[in-house]
């Protein structure tokens, strides 16, 4: 379990559950979904994935 730097995705491929968020997490299972080549830096403007806060 590791913290990582906020990324998040605005890739259409994704659910809003994936896409409307932003991780910071390496074992969130939603975060993880995300393919390297979708991801980007940083937090978007969106609110901290449920997934991540739960994983802290
Ligand atoms: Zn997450």
């Amino acid at each position: 379990m590791a913290k990582v730097p906020a990324y998040h995705t605005d890739s259409q491929e994704y659910p809003p559950s994936h896409r409307n968020v932003y991780h910071d997490h390496n074992d969130c299972k939603y975060g993880k979904e995300i393919k390297s080549q979708h991801r980007k830096d940083g937090a978007g403007n969106r609110p901290r994935c449920d997934e991540c806060k739960r994983l802290g």
